[in-house]
């Protein structure tokens, strides 16, 4: 799989030079090398493998750079590790605000009972006794993005030379919602997944469930569209004479269209009922009804996807003044926030041209360290990132369809664009995709979290 990040040398594997590689070599390049290690600079394997290509322990920290990382899913974790790697002795500390992470990715499959929490749930062990990373177990409440000063619920604080933000989403508030886990958005991985699947379980047999989609952007552009031929796919086995309603904020299909609209109008047709532009405005909880722009709905189970953001302490601190003032703009060279340097913002919190994507964070997190452990050394970030994204999607329970990309830095935008030629996406689900999808999302956990 080609790397995010320190490119710079023209590796054979760079993607920007070779956008046309297929997608099985893609797989199994990223397969081999954990998504990101074919690119990476000699320095950085010859300190973290031995002679078999064993990671080694990486001794702790001496006092040197610090920095704070605050939240530990799929870009905190990975930067912490990447940083420990590249950054000779840079103090990494990570507070997460629980114990284990839960993942998002493949909650579809737990939904319908092919995956249980605990296949689902990655502790911090490596980082901490592998890479030398102080892990903290509790929230940050507050960011103060000049000093980089990180404040703890507890009321401890914590001071670095960068504070990183990874701190991924939160829900707009829903007028009505009195209860969150009424209409669970299940879409955080965790106790919400959980609690949606129950639900499911106890619908009726011919019951009805409703599923929202927010206006984009959101987290996972195809996800919304997987969950909805995941639990059609489930209907029809354990509850033949159900309905799933989808209300899309949107004005079609935000991803993948061509196979989520043959899945949707043809093989799912019999389950799935889809309508696009519908704005959720009041959640009933007592009625399971939800006002929209289009009317009233009721619904036995109602998985209500709300509209997304970054984080209170994100926006708090004055750095989401992108996108609505949702999320916060960045300099993708480092992923420094364009309103105070010294705070990065890397994964679903940032707001950049990448999707909102598990892969995506784990190329962002690699930029990231790269840039600072070059910052650190007295030098400048890599002028010519490449970020790559790849994502599956479960349209039986059996089969999947794919699609991925590769972004690199255009100096005149100064944004991440598309490269020429890279984008794919199967035509179709089969077998075979699902199977590379598990082997995939190994791949992906294992370089952020092993
Ligand atoms: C159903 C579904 C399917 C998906 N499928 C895919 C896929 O196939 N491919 C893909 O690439 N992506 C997929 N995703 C998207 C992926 O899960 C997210 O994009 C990814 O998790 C974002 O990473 P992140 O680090 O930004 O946020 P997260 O992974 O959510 O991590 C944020 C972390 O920050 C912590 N945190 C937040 N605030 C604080 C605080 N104040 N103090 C301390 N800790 C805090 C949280 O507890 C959390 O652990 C899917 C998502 C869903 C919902």
């Amino acid at each position: 799989m080609p790397s995010c990040a320190s490119s710079r040398n023209g590796s054979p594997n760079n993607p920007a030079e070779e956008p046309t590689m297929n997608r099985r070599e893609l797989l199994q390049a990223l397969a081999a090398a954990g998504l990101g290690h074919l690119a990476l600079p000699v320095r950085a394997q010859a300190q973290t493998t031995d002679a078999g290509g064993n990671p080694l322990a990486i001794p702790p920290a001496s006092p040197k750079a610090r920095v704070i990382v605050v939240g530990g899913g799929m870009a905190g974790t990975t930067f912490c590790k990447y940083m420990r790697m590249w950054g000779d002795a840079v103090d990494v500390t990570l507070v997460e605000r629980f114990a284990s992470f839960r993942s998002p990715i493949l909650s579809n499959e737990l939904l319908v009972g092919r995956r249980t929490s605990a296949d689902l749930t990655f502790g911090y062990t490596a980082l901490r006794d592998r890479y030398g990373v102080r892990v903290i177990t509790s929230a940050v409440t507050e960011v103060d993005p000049v000093a980089a000063i990180v404040r703890l619920a507890d009321g401890r604080t914590l001071s670095g030379d960068r504070v990183v933000l990874a701190t991924g989403i939160e829900f707009d508030p829903m007028p009505g919602l009195t209860d969150a886990n009424a209409m669970p958005h299940a879409w955080q991985g965790g106790a919400q997944a959980v609690l949606l699947k129950n639900q499911m379980a106890a619908m009726p047999a011919n019951g009805t469930m409703v599923l929202t989609i927010p206006k984009t952007p959101y987290r996972c552009p195809p996800g919304p569209y997987e969950r909805a031929c995941t639990i059609a796919d489930w209907m029809k086995v354990r509850k033949p004479r159900a309905k799933l309603i989808v209300l899309d904020a949107n004005p079609d299909f935000v991803a993948h269209r061509d196979n989520f609209s043959n899945a949707f109008f043809g093989l799912h047709s019999q389950v799935i009922e889809y309508h696009t532009g519908v704005d959720v405005t009041f959640a009933d909880v007592a009625q399971r009804t939800l006002h929209t722009s289009t009317g009233q709905i009721q619904g036995d189970v109602i998985n209500l996807i709300r509209r997304q953001r970054a984080p209170a302490i994100v926006r708090r601190a004055g750095l989401a003044t992108a996108t609505e003032r949702r999320f916060a703009p960045v300099d993708v060279l480092s992923y420094a926030s364009t309103v105070a340097p010294r705070v990065h913002v890397i994964g679903d919190s940032s707001a950049t041209t990448q999707p909102k994507a598990g892969h995506i964070a784990n190329q962002e997190a690699k930029v990231c360290a790269d840039a600072l452990a070059r910052i650190f050394g007295g030098g400048q970030p890599d002028p010519q990132p490449v970020t790559n994204s790849a994502c599956y999607s479960t349209i039986t329970a059996t089969q999947a369809a794919w699609l991925t990309a590769v972004f690199q830095y255009d100096p005149v935008s100064r944004t991440m664009v598309p490269a020429p030629d890279s984008s794919a996406a199967s035509v179709g689900w089969d077998r075979e995709h699902f199977e590379e999808m598990e082997e995939w999302f190994d791949a992906l956990m294992a370089d952020s979290f092993a």
